[in-house]
């Protein structure tokens, strides 16, 4: 399979380039040149398969060119095999048509756990192939940064630089990262808020010449292919799950880069049957102010219960507006180099499209709360306050009752004990037994000012 740059000058590349390359050479985001499509028999065929079983049917397509069919079997097999409950992404219904998948039954309690633990061993197997070490550098808000150390604590070829910003993750998701002591993982708390952590990474990318000779970074945030392509898989397997997977079932996603709802909407071209697709936002709700008025602004990013959707801006949102404007990525380059000083307006034939496939609402803090609490005072489940927003917006979205409405559940509740807190519902949730030695264990990490030149240093320093 080929993969193209969103904005048309890139050389195209195939999945092992694509799976050690971050933006394309001209700044746009690669995406696969055709998509596989399944027919709904087929699809049916893969009723009762096992998670990593229905993955290789899924995804094998998109890297057959480079990893041989035997090898990325076992590949998917040890990837999902540390995932704490049997059924993977086990469904919990909520209402008569109202469902829960449960994503954070991996390592690290979120839903990138699925897609960065294939993305390590995918590394890890290729860069041994190759003998070449590559350096990960990485911002997080708090869940990509954990799970991508999680995925690369074993990987031999890979150090491995995640920036957060200082005191502005949970304790628990700190912990998650900075209590990973192998020596490749290297852990920076910047002093400054989550997109100050980007635009250090983002530089750095652009101008490597800090690195010594022969070693290159590779992006794991979720501009990374590997990664959209891994969340293929669980919308499919909720389908399945619930034996709908002939008709159409709507899906509401709590959403902050656009990755995992970008998913959703391969999936659907992908031949499954999707009715409605949800963007849950919080108050940084600049997709859905784009959804409702065409325009997409910048402003000023909000600190809220849901910090793991704390984004001004969503970067996979290019991918769907490749789409939007028939791949023509010459439209797309000067929209995005305009989108780098001002708002962008999309055109009507762009924006018919898109409200034809999503819908989408912002739930604030207050809206949060009452979410978690009214859900547990009517079902004893204990939402996180992310997969709160994606309850709140599949209520207000919701355009079909009889169709099921699946919600993303993205995150495990003890991840977030200020929004649990919060909703004043007395009681705290508890981190899984696995886990219940986070508090004690030995933490490392680094303090450093917003600044590019002393991140690079230190970076140098620790090779
Ligand atoms: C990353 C994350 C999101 C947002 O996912 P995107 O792919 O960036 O849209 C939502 N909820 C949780 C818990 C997350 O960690």
């Amino acid at each position: 399979m080929k993969y193209i740059s969103t904005r048309g000058d890139a050389p195209s590349l195939n999945f092992e380039e694509v799976l050690l390359t971050g933006l394309a050479s001209d700044g746009g985001l690669y995406v696969p040149a055709e998509l596989p499509s399944f027919s709904p028999e087929q699809i049916a065929s893969w009723s009762g398969l096992a998670y990593h079983e229905l993955a290789y049917e899924i995804l094998l397509p998109f890297v057959s060119d480079c990893i041989p069919a035997e090898d990325f079997k076992t590949i998917l097999a040890e990837t999902y095999a540390d995932f704490s409950h049997p059924a993977i992404a086990p469904l919990v219904q909520l209402d008569r048509n109202e469902w829960l998948l449960e994503l954070f039954q991996g390592p690290t309690l979120a839903f990138k756990d699925f897609a960065l633990q294939l993305l390590g061993r995918l590394l890890d197997y290729v860069l041994k192939r190759r003998n070449q070490r590559v350096v990960i550098m990485g911002a997080t808000s708090g869940d990509t940064g954990s799970a991508a150390i999680e995925g690369c604590r074993r990987c031999d070829n890979i150090d491995i630089f995640i920036l957060h910003p200082h005191n502005r993750v949970s304790e628990v998701q700190r912990r998650q990262m900075t209590t990973v002591l192998e020596n490749n993982i290297h852990n920076i708390a910047i002093e400054g808020n989550f997109d100050d952590c980007q635009d250090i990474v983002k530089a750095s990318f652009r101008d490597q010449s800090f690195l010594p000779e022969g070693v290159q970074l590779v992006a794991v945030n979720s501009i990374n292919w590997a990664r959209i392509m891994a969340q293929i898989v669980y919308y499919f397997y909720a389908s399945l799950s619930l034996g709908a997977e002939k008709k159409p079932i709507a899906f509401s996603v709590p959403t902050g880069n656009f990755g995992d709802i970008f998913a959703g909407y391969l999936a659907k071209k992908m031949g499954l049957p999707v009715g409605q697709l949800v963007i849950a936002t919080n108050k940084n709700n600049v997709l859905h102010r784009v959804m409702s008025d065409a325009v997409y602004a910048r402003t000023e990013l909000h600190q809220t219960l849901s910090p793991s959707m704390d984004i001004s801006v969503s970067s996979n949102f290019e991918r769907l507006m490749f789409d939007l404007y028939e791949s023509d990525g010459a439209t797309i380059n000067a929209l995005m180099q305009q989108f780098n000083s001002e708002s962008i307006t999309l055109n009507k034939a762009a924006m018919k499209k898109a409200r034809a496939l999503f819908s989408s609402a912002s739930i604030d803090d207050q809206a949060t709360c009452d979410i978690i609490a009214n859900t547990y005072n009517t079902t004893g489940y204990l939402l996180d306050p992310h997969s709160a927003t994606g309850v709140g917006a599949a209520r207000i979205c919701n355009k079909d009752p009889d169709q099921p409405m699946v919600i993303l559940a993205t995150a495990h509740p003890a991840k977030f004990p200020a929004a649990i807190e919060k909703a004043d519902i007395n009681i705290s949730a508890t981190v899984p037994a696995h886990m219940s030695d986070l508090f004690e264990r030995e933490e490392r990490f680094t303090v450093l000012s917003n600044d590019k030149a002393s991140v690079n240093q230190f970076m140098i320093d620790q090779l």
